[in-house]
């Protein structure tokens, strides 16, 4: 099949990967049909601002410039996927069935919830971010559930907002999980004007605060749980689609015929690093669609190239900007870069001297020298990695 004779794409999904799989397939020669289909009621919008500049009250409006009508794309806002037929091409909605040629899912990830009859919420959506933000009112007693990226980022807006905030975190420091001790204890420097309750389980939600596995509560007129995401599948469970924590796809996205997926619902293997990859970013999100839409319109495959990007993400907390690119292990040597300011990179080396992964605080240029390295498998020297006035990339090892 080629482009032109691919019929009806529809795009499930009202998330960036969705909008920009609609770009793609228009910049890539795709001539037929596309609908987009979204459950929310609002067009596709950015989510990082979410929990930064929308939360303190700095931005209202986050939706993605993207012109649907010169697209000539049927956007249903409102409207939600319930199932798929993928034999027959049907895809199934609560408003009936649609049949469809290509079929892009792009229906990104869900937050979870903890237990409880008590009130909790979420940071996901605009509607999410925008009642968040009323409640945050100077006084406010508020507990954060979770001190990970959301979890961070939420307590940073409302301690901004004059709340008194509570942070409850599982783990023994900030991020250890994902980044380590070393990191972890850095992080906790800037949890200033916040009470972070480290180690500490909670057991559920209860009406007017947080009951914790020891059976104290935390009293609190709003609690925000931010522990993490599960892709949204739900809905394909009876579609006969291969689900392992989000949908499994190739290296090029592909599902199954005529199926690709893109973004956080997509679990994707990675020729990089020789293992399935799902990425909850937003980089990934924008890339992906490039590659998913190659492989739809051209089924043969010919000369595209994988989805296998070095992973990157951002999150702005508690008056500091982080960035982390790559993918490190517990094996990597850890390398800190110290600066005079007071910033540092946290450069994880593997046994091959070659940098697997590094987490940037406040100097985002030094992002585009780590990608660098890594893509370029560059053998790096530990002394001159610690020297921050030597350019990452000239951290080369002599022979
Ligand atoms: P989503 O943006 O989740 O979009 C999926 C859409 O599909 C949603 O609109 C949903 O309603 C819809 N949908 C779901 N199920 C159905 C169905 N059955 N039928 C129809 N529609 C359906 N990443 C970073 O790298 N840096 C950051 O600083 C950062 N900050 C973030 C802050 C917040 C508050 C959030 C929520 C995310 C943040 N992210 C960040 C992550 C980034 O925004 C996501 O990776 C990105 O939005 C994923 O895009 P997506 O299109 O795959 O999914």
């Amino acid at each position: 099949m080629t482009t032109a004779q691919l019929g009806h794409v529809v795009v499930v999904g009202g998330g960036l990967a969705a909008a920009r799989s609609c770009e793609q397939l228009r910049e890539q020669g795709h001539a037929g049909r596309i609908t987009l289909i979204g459950a929310e009621t609002h067009l596709p919008y950015d989510r990082p601002p979410l929990s930064k500049d929308v939360l303190v009250g700095e931005l209202d409006d986050t939706t993605l410039r993207v012109d649907y009508t010169s697209l000539n794309v049927t956007v249903r806002a409102g409207v939600r996927a319930t199932g798929l037929r993928p034999t027959d091409r049907v895809l199934l909605t609560d408003v009936g069935e649609i049949p469809y040629d290509g079929l892009i899912l792009a229906t990104g990830a869900d937050p979870i919830r903890m237990p409880g009859e008590g009130e909790q919420l979420t940071l996901r959506s605009i509607d999410d971010a925008l009642t968040l933000r009323q409640r945050l009112v100077p006084g406010a007693r508020v507990v954060v559930i979770g001190a990970s990226w959301i979890g961070a980022e939420v307590a940073t807006a409302a301690r901004t907002r004059g709340c008194h905030v509570t942070c409850v975190e599982l783990d023994a420091l900030p991020l250890a999980r994902l980044m380590g001790e070393g990191v972890g204890k850095r992080i906790l420097e800037w949890w200033d004007g916040i009470d972070l309750r480290l180690g500490t389980a909670v057991r559920q939600v209860v009406p007017g605060g947080v009951e914790l596995a020891d059976g104290a509560v935390l009293d609190a007129d709003l609690v925000v749980t931010g522990v993490g995401v599960r892709p949204a599948t739900g809905w394909l469970e009876a579609s006969g689609l291969e689900l392992d924590r989000g949908v499994v796809t190739d290296e090029w996205l592909r599902a199954a015929p005529g199926i690709v997926a893109v973004g956080d619902v997509a679990a994707w293997w990675s020729r990089r690093y020789n293992t399935r990859m799902r990425v909850e970013h937003w980089d990934d999100a924008s890339s992906g669609p490039g590659v998913a839409v190659a492989a739809l319109l051209a089924p043969g495959l010919g000369e595209i190239p994988p989805h296998d990007p070095v992973p990157y993400f951002w999150s702005d907390q508690l008056g500091h900007k982080l960035q982390y690119v790559g993918r490190h292990s517990e094996a990597d040597n850890l390398i800190w870069r110290e600066r005079e300011n007071g910033s540092w990179t946290a450069l994880w080396l593997g046994a091959d001297s070659r940098l697997s992964a590094a987490l940037i605080a406040d100097l985002p240029r030094e992002n585009a020298q780590a990608q660098m390295a890594i893509l370029r498998g560059l053998v790096l020297e530990p002394s001159l990695l610690t020297d921050p006035g030597v350019p990452l990339t000239k951290a080369v090892r002599s022979e």
